[in-house]
C-alpha cells in the first residue's frame, strides 16, 4: 500500500480480495502496510489490484513461502512484546534455565538475569526429551512458576508448547510461545499457533534447510499470526566438539529472504558452556536480532542441559560484551 493510507483503504482492498475468494493478510510495517494474498490456485493479474485506491503496486511472489518473504514486505518486521520492540535494529536477550525445576530455582535465575539486563525470561514447563525417563517438565505448575517470576521481575516469559492439546494452556501464561526444533514441522501445531494471538518463537529443526524453516513460518503466518521470531539453534553435522553446529550464516541468509527477525541460540547450538559466550558474541556481530541463553544457578544439578548452562556471573560478563558489540553494529539494546 501507499505510505500513509487510511484503515478504510486497507479494509477496502482486503474486502475486495476476500470477495474474489482469497485470503487477505494485512501485515503492518514501519513505513507501509503490505497485504498478502493467499488461496489462489493460479497466478493472479497484478493490474486487478493496482487499480484499487491506496495500492502502490502488486507483486507476484516467486518464493514458495509468501507472507514471510521479503517480496511481500520489504522492510524488517518489528515485533512488540510487553511494550518492548524487537527486530529492525532492536536487539533482545532471552535468558533463563532450560527447564523450570522449582520456584526457588526459577526465581533465583530470573532475578539474576534481570539484574544483568536480560529482556525476557525463558524456561520450559513442557520439555521435549530424548528419553522418556528424563525429566519432562513441571507442566501447569511450571507455567504458574513462570507467571510468578514475571510478576516479581517484570520480565516477559518465553516458554515452549509441545503439542496442540496444551498450546492454549501455554498461551495463557506465555508472552511468547516457543515451538522447538523437534516440532518445527509439526504442521498441526504450527497452524494452531497461527490462530493464536501470541508471538511465536520458531526454532529451526536440527536437520532443516532454511527453506523448510521459512515454510514452517509460513504455516503460522498463513493462519493470520505474523508475529514470528525465527531461531537458529544449530544443526546436526559430523562434528563432535559441539552438540550441534551453530549455523551463523543462516542469519544473513534468512535476512535476505525474509522480513522476520531471527534470534540465535548458542546454548543448544554448541551444548558446551565454554563455547556459549564466544558464539553469542559472534551472533550479535553477524546481525542477529537477539540471543537466547540458558543460565542456571547450579548447573551441576540441573535437570536438563546443565553442561551448556552459563553461571549467572558468566552471563553477566557476556551481557557487557553483548552491549559493546551491539553498539558497534548499530543495534539498540
Ligand atoms: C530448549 O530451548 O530448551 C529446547 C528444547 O530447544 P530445541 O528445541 O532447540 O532443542
Ligand atoms: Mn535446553
Amino acid at each position: 500500500m501507499e505510505q500513509g493510507v487510511s484503515e478504510e483503504e486497507i479494509e477496502r482492498v482486503t474486502a475486495r480480495i476476500e470477495a474474489m475468494g482469497f485470503r487477505a493478510h494485512a501485515i503492518p510495517g514501519s513505513l507501509r502496510t503490505a497485504i498478502g494474498v493467499t488461496g489462489n490456485k493460479v497466478p493472479l493479474d497484478p493490474s486487478e489490484f493496482e487499480i484499487l485506491p491506496g495500492v502502490k503496486m502488486a507483486i507476484p511472489v516467486t518464493q514458495p513461502y509468501k507472507l514471510v518473504s521479503r517480496e511481500v514486505k520489504h522492510d524488517d518486521t518489528q515485533i512488540e512484546v510487553a511494550g518492548r520492540r524487537i527486530g529492525a535494529g532492536r536487539f533482545a536477550v532471552i535468558a533463563g534455565p532450560c527447564a523450570v525445576e522449582s520456584l526457588q530455582q526459577t526465581l533465583a535465575v530470573a532475578h539474576a538475569v534481570k539484574a544483568s539486563g536480560a529482556h525476557f525470561l525463558r524456561g520450559g514447563a513442557f520439555k521435549p526429551r530424548t528419553s522418556p525417563y528424563s525429566f519432562q517438565g513441571l507442566e501447569l505448575e511450571g507455567l504458574k512458576i513462570l507467571a510468578r517470576a514475571r510478576e516479581e521481575t517484570g520480565l516477559p516469559v518465553v516458554t515452549e508448547a509441545l503439542d496442540t492439546e496444551t498450546l492454549d494452556m501455554v498461551a495463557e501464561y506465555a508472552d511468547v510461545i516457543q515451538i522447538g526444533a523437534r516440532n518445527m514441522q509439526n504442521f498441526q501445531l504450527l497452524k494452531k499457533a497461527g490462530r493464536c494471538r501470541r508471538p511465536v518463537l520458531l526454532k529451526r529443526g536440527m536437520s532443516a534447510t532454511l527453506d523448510e524453516l521459512l515454510m514452517s513460518a509460513e504455516y503460522i503466518a498463513s493462519e493470520g499470526n505474523y508475529q514470528i521470531f525465527l531461531c537458529e539453534r544449530g544443526v546436526r553435522t559430523f562434528s563432535t566438539h559441539t552438540r550441534n553446529t551453530l549455523d551463523l550464516s543462516a542469519v544473513p541468509a534468512v535476512k535476505q529472504q525474509s522480513h522476520l527477525p531471527i534470534i540465535v541460540d548458542p546454548s543448544h547450538g554448541t551444548g558446551k558452556r565454554d563455547k556459549v559466550a564466544p558464539l553469542a558474541r559472534a551472533a550479535v556481530a553477524v546481525g542477529a536480532d537477539g540471543i537466547m541463553i540458558e543460565v542456571h544457578d547450579n548447573p551441576d544439578r540441573a535437570l536438563s542441559d546443565g553442561p551448556q548452562a552459563l553461571l549467572p556471573d558468566q552471563f553477566d560478563r557476556l551481557m557487557k560484551e553483548v552491549r559493546a558489540i551491539a553498539d558497534l553494529v548499530g543495534m539498540g539494546l
